[in-house]
């Protein structure tokens, strides 16, 4: 058995959807579950109609609600074979009866909680999911739709879950694995239900997630994410387009990139695939022979000690400074006390004996987080920076690294940097305004020359 997993670009039209079925159906043979995300833009559409029901204009929320309508018909319709076509009627029937009933709440409501939040954006994968597996038997796969809510049990924090593990396998195994003998089953990435039946979901990007949890609940052999670049570039192709193909990279190399913005994987996806030793493979589903991403726990030999440059834009830097800190304990943990409180996640940190800088990605609580951080200590904030951050396994073991990021930097201010525990990373925070030129020096002083082991 494997998992395929396909993004949103990847099942975003008609045209996308069959070359979908095409690359499912040269590997049927090796019982594919198959986990799709939202098609195209949907989650983000929906978003935007839940944001302006709650603002109190449920009209112009409806009427994007029939946009997406039409949207999912005209696509779906154009692969759906005709006998299926009263089934696709009832699915786009239920699902957007259900999203007006949610956008109405919504109104009601005034605002999204985290609970409608999740209730509104999984409709996308729930229809995806439906539809796909609805089209799949025109392209001669028999397919049977799986409810990603009836598999995946997650705690209850919304917009956040986390699956519960050992369930959620059981669950696998006993309702997902028998699926898949003659036949392919599909079901939504991203979403999950509670115990007690709440929809959840697993955040933004969540879909890649949820593959390698369902890889792990049916032991799969292989976890594929395909996507619409090549595989893991040495850099991101928004930010520097000029990138090359990693073609091997390791569960710790991977996790941090993730970690530190390379989109092309959610951050969460290697842990469940690392504990069950099952290779991901990123794949392009426009180019379906490109060899794509080889995801494993070996870490191969390579001759250049970077791997890849990955990047977070709009990162707020937060300096704290007290001369408190001297020779004093525990100042550190009331810092952290605070952003804790606060539910802010702290990415990055690097401290002097008076002062501590830090950087966030949520702001909505700096405010706040501010106020009370100043009755300890002075404290700055310098909003739209970004971190650069430098993985590779063989960052630990290579001398004069330092040397050559600083230089290929000389004409760039470095405001943080910092070296991971892990020894396979190097961060260093410039200001956004900087951020293409400072990886387009990196790019250029670490990916000159390209071991061809590792790199195509
Ligand atoms: P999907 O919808 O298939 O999940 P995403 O948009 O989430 O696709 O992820 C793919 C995108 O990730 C790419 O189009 C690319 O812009 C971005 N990306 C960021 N960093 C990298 C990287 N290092 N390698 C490849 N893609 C990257
Ligand atoms: N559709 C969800 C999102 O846009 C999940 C995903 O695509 O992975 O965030
Ligand atoms: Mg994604």
């Amino acid at each position: 058995m494997i998992v395929m997993k396909f993004g949103g670009t990847s099942v975003e039209s008609a045209a996308a959807i069959e070359r979908v079925a095409a690359i499912i159906r040269t590997q049927f043979e090796r019982q594919p579950l198959v986990v799709v995300s939202a098609m195209g833009k949907t989650t983000n559409r929906l978003l935007a109609a839940a944001d302006k029901a709650a603002a109190g204009n449920l009209e112009d929320a409806l009427q994007n609600s029939e946009e997406l309508r039409d949207f999912h018909r005209r696509e779906a319709g154009a692969v759906i074979p005709s006998e299926s076509r009263a089934a696709m009627e009832a699915v786009l029937e239920n699902h957007f009866e259900a999203l007006e009933t949610t956008l109405q709440e919504i109104a009601s409501a005034g605002q999204v909680t985290p609970a409608l939040w999740d209730e509104v954006s999984s409709y996308g994968e729930r229809l995806s999911s439906a539809l796909v597996a609805l089209a799949l038997p025109n392209f001669g796969i028999p397919s049977v739709h799986l409810d990603a809510r009836s598999v995946l049990v997650t705690d209850s924090r919304h917009m956040q879950a986390l699956p519960l593990y050992s369930r959620t396998y059981a669950r696998f195994k006993e309702k997902a694995a028998p699926l898949l003998q003659g036949r392919v089953a599909v079901m939504g990435g991203f979403i999950g239900a509670t115990a007690q039946g709440e929809t959840t979901t697993l955040g933004r990007g969540g879909s890649d997630f949820s593959a390698a949890i369902a890889g792990a609940g049916i032991e799969a052999e292989e976890i594929q994410i395909w996507t619409d670049v090549d595989g893991m570039l040495t850099c991101d192709p928004r930010v520097f387009p000029g990138g090359h193909l990693v073609k091997n990279i390791s569960f710790a190399e991977a996790a941090e990139l993730a970690y530190f913005g390379a989109k092309v994987l959610h951050p969460a996806t290697v842990l469940p695939a690392v504990e069950k030793n099952i290779p991901v493979r990123i794949l392009n589903s426009r180019r379906p022979d490109v060899p794509g991403t080889l995801i494993h726990a070996e870490s191969v030999r390579c001759a250049n000690p970077v791997k890849s440059i990955a990047c977070k834009r709009e990162i707020t830097v937060v300096n704290i400074r007290s001369l408190r800190m001297l020779m004093a304990h525990g100042f550190l943990r009331r810092i952290f006390e605070v952003f804790d409180r606060h539910r802010t996640p702290v990415d990055m940190v690097s401290t002097s004996e008076v002062s501590v800088s830090l950087t966030i990605d949520q702001t909505q609580l700096l405010p706040d987080i501010e106020a009370e951080l100043s009755k300890i200590a002075e404290v700055s904030v310098v909003p739209s920076q970004a971190i650069i951050c430098l993985v590779g396994d063989a960052l630990r073991e290579t001398p004069g690294l330092g040397a050559r990021i600083f230089t290929a930097l000389k004409d760039v201010n470095i405001r943080m940097i910092s070296q991971g525990a892990s020894l396979m990373n190097m961060s260093v925070v410039v200001d956004g305004a900087d951020l293409t030129r400072a990886v387009g020096a990196l790019h250029r002083e670490f990916f000159n020359e390209l071991d061809p082991e590792v790199f195509q």
